[in-house]
């Protein structure tokens, strides 16, 4: 049984379904694509649904013909979504909801800050002294003073998060497009995921989102971080190393190549077996062990 409503799916039977979410930014690289991979062997460990979102809200950063370069490239690894691709250009409707059940709620208030006068967390001015109520304005979640967010995640394990350190996100921005802290959530309930498996950049935003659900009246799903893919100095993925689209190599030795960042020791000449017997084998060992607890793998010099 499943009940519905605009910005809701809660689904009574809980069914594992999981989803990958890209942002059609740019190509997939070793790190996205270790997301994508990872969140779909637990969703298949698991028995349940894997889907994908294109999280394609951000106009402005979205490259042309990356999304459907995204899309192919997940097809050719034989990662393919269970129900047809949601589009986040075409939800606005559901998150311009969201944010009105949000301000019924009392869990949002508006903020006038301008960038120049943020740095770290947002420390609450404007609930503090709230601008005149004409004008444009961005909505944050009201979550500070003291609140703590606590959950156990699948792969780090317990998590705690102080309001007061992460600040109160921005979920809807100055110029009327929801944030990815809001629109994220409302789909994560819309599509009834159950299981959250990303990369660990966005362990801070858990916290952030299951504010968001909590503010919806919504029961949050379970999260997993997977640990983030970083150069051999432990930096950020640049442009000229890991961050080199993986859309050109073979899927044999792509998979290979995050399954080896996953913690699997792939026998000789895996790459060259048919993609679903590659993913056949993973499943078969999943999690691999010395993945719990990792928040970050380097790539080799
Ligand atoms: N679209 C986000 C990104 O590519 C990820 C969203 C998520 O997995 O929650 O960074
Ligand atoms: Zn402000």
């Amino acid at each position: 049984m499943k009940s519905s409503t605009a910005i809701g799916t809660t689904a009574t039977a809980e069914a594992y379904r999981g989803r990958f979410a890209p942002s059609p930014t740019g190509l997939l690289h070793q790190g996205s694509l270790l997301a994508a991979v990872g969140s779909w062997l637990d969703a298949r460990a698991h028995g349940g649904k894997w889907l994908v979102r294109m999280e394609d809200l951000d106009r402005p950063r979205t490259v042309a013909g990356a999304a459907e370069a995204i899309l192919r490239t997940l097809d050719a690894l034989g990662l393919t979504s269970d129900e047809p691709v949601l589009w986040q250009s075409s939800r606005g409707e559901a998150y311009a909801q969201a944010l009105e059940r949000l301000r019924a709620n009392h869990c949002v208030y508006r903020c006038t800050c301008t960038r120049s006068e943020l740095s770290g967390p947002y420390a609450g001015h404007c609930r503090m002294h709230p601008p005149p109520a004409d004008g444009p304005a961005a909505w944050r979640l009201l979550l500070s003073p003291h609140a703590r967010i606590d959950f156990d995640d699948l792969f780090q394990g317990q998590q705690s998060f102080n309001a007061d350190s992460i600040g109160d996100p921005v979920i809807f921005r100055r110029d009327g497009i929801a944030a990815y802290q809001l629109a994220v959530v409302v789909d994560d309930a819309f599509q009834g995921i159950t299981h959250v498996v990303r990369g660990a950049d966005l362990l801070e935003s858990t916290a952030w989102q299951i504010g968001v659900f909590r503010g919806l009246g919504l029961p949050a799903p379970r999260f997993g971080h997977l640990p983030l893919v970083v150069e051999p100095d432990g930096s950020k993925l640049s442009k000229s190393r890991g961050a080199q689209a993986v859309s050109g190599w073979p899927p044999g030795e792509a998979l290979e190549r995050i399954l080896t960042l996953l913690g699997y020791s792939p026998p000789a000449g895996l790459r060259h077996e048919p993609v679903p017997r590659i993913l056949d084998w993973a499943l078969s060992g999943w999690p691999p062990a010395g993945l719990a607890g990792r928040r970050a793998i380097a790539l080799a010099t």
